[in-house]
């Protein structure tokens, strides 16, 4: 990496750039609920929903969230089933089981005081450098750098050169951050640059013309901006597409975790995935076939590749003929599903509790799951996959 043909050593180049950065963002900053209501436990819960989720989407679950659980013990109170549920949409479910965690440690450990510290906010479970050094600055005021994605493309921009995660320039980005944060309103200085990041330093077609640091922008002086620090391209998305199916029986659904045994159809291809396993953990589910690759079936392919006897095989029993009751659109990671919705009656068994055994000499000696109301179903801790499906039996309902 080159040397920067700014001179961030220089105190009046730091103070003149700080000054300009934080006016700017003190007249363009976006209205957000958290910057709104400031507190700690705010903060915090925003910066685990915002992490691989835009603001957009963040805003309503982050007020959603905050009205059910208002404070860490409400939410270490809370049953994880019932967190996951807030949470149902975001996606990365991870995220909020270890949120979960972490409040539980927080009141379990330390009597719901949270830390003070970087460290010590880094010692909780999902919490890494970048959160924490968000947290400490926005929350607790302390002069910690934040480096996520944005920042870095930012501060790397103003270095003049291409910042690679793993390069050397690691290195000086991080001298670079922990050297400008020092000052007054660390959080702020934080929360600006995230927001050029934003709004105004894109990844692609950064605005330097509506920039208001460009006199510091070694990027812009060496006339490189548009090619610094450009993303690599994503992973192609991968089309595929699945069968769900509800299975209803007197007002209600059968609803399962992930990962349970598929629903077989014989469409002749290899599926692209073997559905959800691990990446809806935690939730509920209707039951699915494998994903299949698109666009090598349609949804009449699909379900008339659902072999005889399959309600059966699949552990129900007095099956009316199925009906197709919809069809969506849903992205998971990079998979881009197209879901086909099929509505089947059956009967429900006299017992409750675990689903009766659907191979008597089998291997698979039961289908774990439920029978809920189709009334409570929505306030459950389902996927969001799950729930557009049931939308679509409601809308076949009329
Ligand atoms: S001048 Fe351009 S490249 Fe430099 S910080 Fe501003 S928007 Fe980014």
């Amino acid at each position: 990496m080159t040397a920067s043909p700014v001179d961030f050593t220089d105190d009046a180049v730091r103070a003149g750039l700080r000054g300009v950065l934080l006016a700017w963002f003190d007249a363009r900053q976006r209205d957000l609920p958290w910057r709104r209501r400031r507190s700690l436990y705010g903060t915090w819960i925003s910066e685990m929903m915002l992490q691989q989720t835009t603001v957009a989407t963040v805003v309503p679950y982050w007020e959603r969230f905050l009205a059910r659980f208002p404070d860490v013990y409400a939410l270490a109170a809370a049953p994880e089933a019932e967190v996951l549920a807030h949470w149902s949409g975001l996606g990365y479910y991870r995220r909020a089981r270890q949120l979960h965690a972490a409040a539980r440690q927080v009141v379990a450990e330390h009597g719901g005081a949270f830390p003070d510290d970087t460290e010590g906010w880094r010692a909780l479970p999902g919490i890494g450098p970048y959160a924490a050094g968000a947290i400490a600055s926005l929350g607790l005021g302390l002069p910690a750098a934040a480096v996520d994605a944005n920042v870095r493309r930012v501060l790397g921009r103003w270095l003049g050169a291409a910042c690679q995660p793993g390069a050397g320039s690691d290195r000086q980005v991080a001298d670079l951050a922990g050297c400008l944060v020092r000052g007054d309103r660390p959080g702020a200085w934080n929360e600006a640059l995230m927001e050029l990041g934003a709004l105004v330093c894109q990844p692609r077609g950064p605005r330097c013309e509506d920039c208001p640091v460009g006199a510091y922008c070694g990027a812009r002086r060496l006339g490189i901006a548009d090619s610094v620090a450009v993303p690599e391209a994503r992973p192609a998305a991968l089309p595929v597409q699945a069968l769900l199916v509800a299975f209803l029986a007197e007002g209600r659904v059968w609803l399962e975790p992930p990962g349970g045994p598929l629903i077989r159809c014989d469409v002749g291809v290899a599926p692209a995935r073997e559905a959800l396993g691990k990446l809806h953990q935690g939730l509920l589910t209707l039951p699915t076939t494998a994903w299949y690759p698109r666009p090598e079936k349609s949804a009449c392919d699909l379900l008339a590749a659902l072999p005889a006897g399959w309600v059966d095989a699949a552990g129900f029993a007095g099956a009316g003929a199925p009906r197709a009751v919809g069809r969506f659109r849903h992205a998971i990671t990079r998979y881009r599903l197209l879901v086909d919705v099929a509505a089947v009656g059956v009967t429900l068994p006299e017992t409750p509790g675990p689903h009766r055994d659907i191979r008597a000499q089998g291997e698979i000696s039961s289908r774990p799951g439920r029978w809920v109301s189709l009334a409570e179903a929505p306030g459950l801790n389902i996927s969001q996959l799950a729930r557009k499906a049931l939308r679509c039996c409601g809308d076949a309902r009329g």
